[in-house]
């Protein structure tokens, strides 16, 4: 059998050749107190709005041991989304098939690999499941946390999808990642059109991602004038960012916008039918949002 920095070592070039542009492994525990306690005000205090999920299963949300039997190591992955080109309404994550798929087919392919070497049983999240994701992949040495609360991956930027693989082995694990290299910046923050982003808190009522997704009631009286073009998701607080200057294009098939959607205009958008939409966002992430609230959406904007 493999010893433990060997298959470290194998498991994190699999990771790279399934399609992963990084990966790190932390040590399954607990979530440490403080973070615990974030949370739960951020909760009492009702940031998250009408996403009841976000209450339910804090006990495994703050120890992904009770997620896996016998849980030890959690594998963190990051994938870029960020697209070739920015298309006018739609936040770039969404451009493609829908990521959670994209994700969990290759984690499952990665625990496949594994197994290869050893058995071991595991699990694969993404945005899927009660999981401090970005606790984890800064625990894993990913990146940090920045101001816009996204986790912002050193020299590569916050366009990345997140996944984790919970195993039940012992491995070799990452040094996790203490700094914080936001300094005295304030872009996302001071790009927010509704100021969901302040410092040291978001107010995801307020945001425009979870307006336009989350969201299902009517929309807020005047945030049409907050729109601008966006009517699925809300990318201003990354665009703004100085770290995704060095965001280059994914190569992920499946991540690719269709051609279909490249030629959609805005007078295209005004008229979209029901039929459209299910060609358009087949397996698509857009497909959360359902065509009668991506409607609501395309018409409030401007106000
Ligand atoms: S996604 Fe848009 S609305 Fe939400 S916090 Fe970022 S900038 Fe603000
Ligand atoms: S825009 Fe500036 S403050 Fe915000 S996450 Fe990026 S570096 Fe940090």
């Amino acid at each position: 059998m493999m010893d433990r920095q060997k298959l470290t070592a194998y498991i994190k070039a699999e990771a790279l050749r399934l399609g992963f542009d990084i990966c790190g492994i932390a040590k399954a525990s607990s979530a440490e107190d403080e973070t615990a306690e974030f949370y739960n005000r951020w909760l009492e205090e009702g940031n998250h709005g009408t996403m009841g999920y976000l209450e339910r299963n804090r006990d495994k949300r703050y120890n992904p041991t009770l997620l896996v039997e016998g849980c030890r190591s959690i594998i963190a992955v990051a994938m870029n989304y960020a697209p070739a080109r920015h298309l006018e309404g739609i936040a770039d994550y969404a451009l493609g098939e829908d990521y959670h798929k994209v994700i969990k087919d290759r984690l499952f392919l990665l625990l496949a690999s594994i197994n290869e070497k050893v058995a071991c049983h595991g699990r694969a999240f993404c945005d899927s499941a009660p999981v401090l994701e970005r606790y984890w992949a800064v625990k894993a040495g990913l990146g940090w946390i920045g101001r816009n609360r996204q986790l912002i991956i050193p020299g590569k930027g916050s366009y990345f999808f997140l996944g984790e693989l919970l195993i039940d082995i012992e491995l070799e694990y990452n040094t996790p990642y203490t700094a914080n290299h936001c300094g005295n910046c304030r872009k996302c923050l001071e790009s927010c059109p509704t100021a969901a982003l302040r410092e040291g808190c978001f107010d995801a009522r307020k945001c425009l991602s979870y307006l336009t997704i989350e969201y299902r009631d009517e929309l807020p009286g005047k945030i049409g004038e907050k729109m601008g073009n966006c009517f699925y998701g809300c990318d201003r607080c990354q665009t703004h960012c100085p770290h995704n200057r060095f965001a280059a294009p994914n190569k992920i098939p499946e991540l690719q916008p269709s051609p279909a959607l490249l030629e959609m205009t805005e007078s295209d958008w005004r008229i979209l039918t029901m039929e459209k939409y299910n060609q358009l966002f087949k397996e698509s992430a857009v497909e959360r949002c359902g065509y009668e609230q991506l409607m609501r959406n395309i018409k409030a904007r401007h106000g």
